[in-house]
């Protein structure tokens, strides 16, 4: 799939479910999400017919996420399902690694390629504050669980917020070269309900290069990796790093993604509210030849950048 700017779209991030077991400050409002009713949200089956299409358009790699994407039963019914697509090269997971420990196992013999482990602070009570109520102990015993049935890498996701975490690069970076982790550093994006209840979104932002500040070791550039837009380093100890920095040093002329929500909205952009409901020609019965019609149509939709001010509408639901 090529959209209007002449960007390949071969990355599909597929949202499971809007419901997640922590509400972490900066994904949810306070007061909670109100939450999709079951029968709003797409089958397996469905999700299934909608990644042949894609997969026949172009996408070639497939990223489960949430909400909390293990909070989904038989999840890896749906992985296997996923795989079976012969135009499908990799299945990926972010997760909050809270189900990691019972369920890693499972993940990789269903076929998961990849997995990406939220985790912004390694402070418990930190944890308890920024994921409001998580507890950061099955987090860690699931960071080794996924490490120990041989997903690798396991990359840690880690949104650094001034004064939150960013006293906590060097720990992360430790911890990492410890456990034989890499790690993605998140700068903060704003979201729908900014400012957020913890600050400003402009006071909170702590940017890749005051992070790249904070780092003592020097650092060498890797060639391009993955299929991201990620601006990759190795440190001189050893840890592999990367910066998703959308806001101050924009990448969209490399974005290769959209995004499908839990309830069949294909958004073209993360940062902006724009979508087509994919729905409409799943039910009662799948309309193969619509349904492409539809993707093409969100496609053209794909903006050639976001700015800075567009506020993601509902993270917890698109999924990050
Ligand atoms: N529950 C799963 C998890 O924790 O990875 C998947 C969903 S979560 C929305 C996906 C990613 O989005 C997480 O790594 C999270 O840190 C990131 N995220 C959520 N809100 C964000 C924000 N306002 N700015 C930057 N990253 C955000």
């Amino acid at each position: 799939m090529k959209d209007s700017f002449g960007r390949i779209i071969d990355y599909l991030r597929i949202s499971l479910t809007d419901r997640c077991n922590f509400h972490c400050l900066y994904c949810m409002p306070p007061e909670g999400i109100k939450l999709i009713p079951h029968k709003e949200i797409l089958t397996f089956e469905e999700v299934y017919i909608l990644a042949k299409i894609f997969s026949q358009k172009g996408i070639k790699y497939i990223k489960l996420t949430g909400g909390e994407p293990l909070l989904r039963k038989e999840i890896c019914s749906l992985i296997r399902m996923l795989n079976s697509i012969p135009e499908i090269k990799e299945v990926t997971l972010t997760t909050n690694g809270f189900f990691l420990e019972k369920m890693a196992d499972k993940l990789k013999k269903a076929g998961i390629h990849r997995i990406n482990i939220s985790l912004d602070t390694l402070n418990p009570v930190k944890f308890k504050k920024i994921t409001k109520s998580g507890d950061i102990k099955p987090v860690l015993k699931g960071i080794d669980r996924a490490i120990e049935v041989g997903f690798s890498p396991v990359k840690l996701n880690c949104v650094i917020m001034r004064g939150i975490n960013d006293d906590e690069i060097l720990s992360f970076i430790e911890f990492a070269k410890i456990k034989g982790l890499e790690i993605k550093f998140i700068e903060l994006m704003p979201a729908k309900f900014n400012n957020f209840s913890f600050g400003r979104f402009q006071d909170l932002l702590f940017t890749s290069d005051e992070i790249k500040e904070k780092i003592p070791y020097r650092m060498k550039k890797r060639k391009k990796i993955g299929i991201g837009p990620e601006d990759a380093f190795i440190l001189e100890n050893g840890v592999k790093i990367g910066f998703i920095d959308a806001i101050s040093h924009k990448f969209c002329h490399l974005c290769n993604r959209m995004r499908l929500s839990s309830t069949g909205v294909l958004t073209p952009c993360l940062m902006s509210s724009v979508g087509i409901n994919l729905k409409k020609a799943l039910r009662p019965k799948p309309i193969p030849e619509v349904l492409d019609d539809l993707i093409n149509e969100a496609l053209l939709l794909k903006p050639k950048e976001h700015t800075n001010y567009d506020f993601i509408s509902d993270m917890s639901k698109i999924g990050g």
